[in-house]
């Protein structure tokens, strides 16, 4: 058996399911976190990072990650299965209640005189 290697990224990813199932590989736990802190601009930057228009993709993504994320595969007392996570509105939210986030963007490369 090989041993796990730690230093390849999709180690990581594959134990978030939603991390995994996204194309970008968006940190989703993280941004998640970030807004339920109320930290709206932090969450939009993490998406950011990832994904350079979280507004656009969080009203037309095809969201790979929910059907992917574990809340959907517990039971409630019920046995019902409860819905997952709107981790699409979520990154939409984080877009529409951000702050002024110009500052915390890198500035575009100097111009070559060609
Ligand atoms: S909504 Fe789309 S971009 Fe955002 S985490 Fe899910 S799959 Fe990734």
């Amino acid at each position: 058996m090989q041993p796990t290697d730690i230093r390849n990224p999709d180690y990581f990813h594959k134990v978030v399911d939603c991390q995994w199932a996204c194309p970008a590989h968006t940190p989703v736990p993280e941004y998640i976190r970030l807004i339920a802190a109320g930290r709206y601009s932090d969450a939009y930057m993490v998406n950011w990072s990832s994904n350079v228009f979280p507004g656009i993709l969080g009203r037309t993504c095809d969201r790979p990650c929910e059907p992917a994320c574990r809340r959907g595969r517990v039971e409630d007392e019920n046995l019902a299965r409860p819905e997952p996570v709107a981790i699409c509105r979520l990154k939409r939210v984080a877009a529409d209640l951000k702050d002024d986030i110009r500052g915390q963007l890198p500035k575009p490369a100097a111009k070559k005189n060609v």
